[in-house]
């Protein structure tokens, strides 16, 4: 391949590296494959990448719309200490001691990603918002981004979820007089000092935040509302357990279903810290309102509850609007995965979506995806349009983990 690169076709499609104005609709640059998303799942891939002999930004590209490293964690509310967040593993390649456990987890983890991008030389361009993927010629795919056009023969999406925050609609939500948000939008606890919170939904970020509101200087009242009572768990979460979990997971995945919430098969944590809740009665839960008042919520029956805030945490959904011309959603509303790879279009694959929706699973499916990736590469693989082979650079041998 010619030595089309991330600064060339910025310059041909007048995006920063430009002098001159932008060139009229340049033939889009040619890379073997895009990755979008640098988060734990595109940073591996970007590795294993790497590792397989292909050069970052000319063999492949690595889009990311975000403003730094990090992925979502970036973003993830400052009282989120390294020390709240479950078990964050490293990436695959660099040891990580971890990180004070009294620094916000977005600080922490966003430091060991830029020094991760810088070690490997990973080249991730950002921001880069990568708009829609489509069919392209020659059996390549289309990526269209705000900051020009790429063709690739494959695809390794790595969009995460953050950017899907999911609400769920209740008659009369629009009318309501008090503030509604999102996980997604939750800075401080300090923000609610003296309001009544009610907090929806029966997952780890729902329990974290109850606890947080109860605190001195934070809400004057909260009350957890879920539709299924909550089932916390005090077994050790040991390998065997996440194994079953995963397994399951997978198997919604392999039949072409949305994924379930990891809460939904694992249960929640009971932690000393959430015993210690239970105990105090932060953790009371109610059943889910069936409607929104202006001042508050109802429940069929006649009971009301006034409230100031109602702060929906209720997870997110995966971030794969980008891909829709490609048609890859099934009937049941997922996308069919073997592995990482998409059932209908092997030129693409999905990390850190279902089974491989954590730090740990987006780091093996970086290097499953990638191993598939050569040899569709190579011509030994693909099917549905994916281009005649041209040889790869001679195997590298990928590490162990
Ligand atoms: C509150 C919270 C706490 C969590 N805590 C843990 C934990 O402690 N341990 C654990 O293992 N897992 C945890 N998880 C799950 C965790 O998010 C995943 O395990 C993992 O970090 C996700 O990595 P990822 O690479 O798949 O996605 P992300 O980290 O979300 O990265 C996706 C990247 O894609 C980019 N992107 C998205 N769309 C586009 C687009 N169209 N164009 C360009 N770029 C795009 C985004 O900017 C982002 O940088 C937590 C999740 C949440 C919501």
């Amino acid at each position: 391949m010619d030595d089309l690169g991330t600064e060339r076709r910025l310059a041909e499609q007048g995006g920063p590296a430009a002098e001159g104005g932008p060139v009229a609709t340049p033939a889009p640059a040619e890379i073997d494959v895009a990755v979008v998303g640098a988060g734990q799942a595109g940073l591996s891939a970007g590795y294993f990448l790497t590792r397989a002999g292909l050069r970052s930004g000319t063999d492949f590209v690595v889009f990311d719309h975000s403003p730094g490293p990090g992925g979502a964690w970036q973003f993830r509310w400052p009282s989120l200490t390294y020390g709240k967040a479950h078990r964050v593993h490293a990436l695959p390649g660099m040891e990580w001691a971890g990180g004070d456990p009294d620094l916000p987890s977005s600080q922490v983890v966003g430091e060991y990603f830029r020094r991760y991008e810088e070690a490997f030389d990973l080249r991730v361009l950002r921001p880069a918002d990568v708009i829609a993927v489509r069919e392209g010629t020659g059996g390549r795919m289309r990526v269209e981004t705000d900051r020009g056009t790429w063709s690739a023969r494959a695809l390794l999406n790595a969009t995460g979820t953050w950017d899907r925050p999911f609400l769920p609609y209740y008659p009369g939500q629009e009318g309501f007089l008090g503030r509604q948000l999102h996980t997604a939008g939750y800075r401080s606890a300090a923000e609610f000092a003296g309001l009544h919170v009610v907090v929806v939904g029966g997952g780890t970020s729902a329990v974290q935040l109850l606890m947080e509101l109860n605190e001195p200087g934070g809400a004057a009242r909260t009350t957890w509302v879920t539709r299924r009572p909550p089932v916390f768990r005090d077994m050790a979460f040991d390998e065997e357990w996440g194994r079953s979990v995963v397994a399951r997971v997978d198997d919604r995945v392999r039949a072409g279903l949305p994924p379930q919430s990891v809460v939904s098969v694992t249960g929640l944590a009971a932690t000393e810290a959430v015993l210690a809740a239970q105990a105090r009665g932060v953790l009371r839960r109610e059943p889910m309102f069936d409607r929104i008042t202006p001042h508050g919520v109802a429940w069929d029956g006649g009971r009301t509850l006034d409230a100031d805030v109602i702060l929906w945490a209720t997870g997110f959904r995966a971030a794969l609007d980008h891909l829709a011309p490609l048609r890859l959603r099934e009937a049941g509303g997922g996308v069919r995965l073997d592995g990482t790879r998409v059932v209908k279009d092997p030129r693409v694959h999905l990390l850190g979506y279902g089974p491989s929706a954590s730090t740990i699973g987006a780091n093996r499916a970086g290097r499953g995806a990638v191993r598939e990736i050569r040899t569709l590469l190579a011509g030994g693989g693909g099917g549905t349009g994916a281009a005649p082979g041209r040889s790869v650079p001679a195997a590298v041998p990928l590490p162990a983990r």
